[in-house]
């Protein structure tokens, strides 16, 4: 005797309309033809494809939000028009700390519950992150429900409740975490960060020139802006390491 259980329509963004429609059908009678996206067992594929590009993509945008919060500068479209004087921040990193503060709580409760959950913590498990610095526990968080991501969508108790925000269906609030930090980068885009190589020894596109006023040769320095490398070199050094590079590139085309 084999149960199959019946399939269940995904609770993702991918059924907004045929939710629309299910509720003018419960509301007036009038029917419909949409057929829902089913899920497999409880998210469907794409909204499990998305979840997945999501959390990947979240380590990069949440480093340009904590460059954000540590060099703040201000939005490029700041609206004047309906702003009242306690929208502005009181200082310019101010908005980029408080988003990484809420999303760092939020995915560290997430990954707790999750670890609960299937056993890997116990109920009182405390995880040691004295001297822990931020994007490593940013990044740690991510790997972490990335490894679990398969289980979060189709068995976490929460995973069959609808995408909204404030909801705990982990694919939703792994959406809104993604919209949230990409909004936040699109407004304060670190256009000037992004010109220069990898940086050296982290890899990281956060070389830029130092906005310190010490220069060598009357030229700034060139710094990593990832709070966790901060290498810092002369121009001289820099373009010493570009033509290395380059030369790499060359023989190995
Ligand atoms: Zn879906
Ligand atoms: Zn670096």
């Amino acid at each position: 005797m084999h149960d199959h259980p019946t399939p269940k329509p995904c609770p993702g963004p991918c059924n907004n309309a045929w939710r629309r429609a299910e509720a003018v059908l419960a509301e007036t009678g009038t029917s419909h033809h949409l057929t829902p996206a089913w899920g497999q067992p409880t998210q469907c594929y794409g909204c499990r494809e998305r979840a997945l590009r999501q959390i990947t993509e979240l380590p990069e945008l949440l480093t340009a939000v904590q460059l954000e919060a540590i060099y703040g500068t201000r939005p490029q479209n700041t609206a004047t028009i309906h702003s009242r004087p306690n929208d502005t921040p009181a200082w310019p990193g101010q908005a980029a700390r408080l988003l990484i503060d809420t999303l760092l709580g939020e995915m560290e409760e997430l990954q707790a519950d999750v670890l609960t959950l299937r056993g890997i913590w116990k109920a009182d498990t405390q995880p040691d992150r004295n001297g822990v610095r931020e994007g490593q526990r940013l990044t740690g968080a991510c790997r972490i429900l990335a490894a679990h991501l398969d289980w979060m969508l189709q068995h976490h108790p929460a995973a069959g409740e609808p995408h909204e925000q404030g909801n705990a269906n982990p694919a939703g609030q792994i959406r809104h975490w993604h919209a949230a930090a990409q909004r936040f980068t699109k407004q304060h885009p670190q256009h000037d960060v992004r010109k220069l190589a990898p940086c050296p020894r982290c890899k990281g596109p956060y070389l830029a020139e130092s906005r310190d006023l010490r220069l060598v040769d009357d030229r700034p320095y060139i710094e990593c802006r990832d709070p966790d490398c901060r290498r810092i070199m002369t121009t001289a050094e820099y373009e010493t390491y570009v033509k290395a590079l380059a030369a790499v590139v060359t023989q190995a085309a």
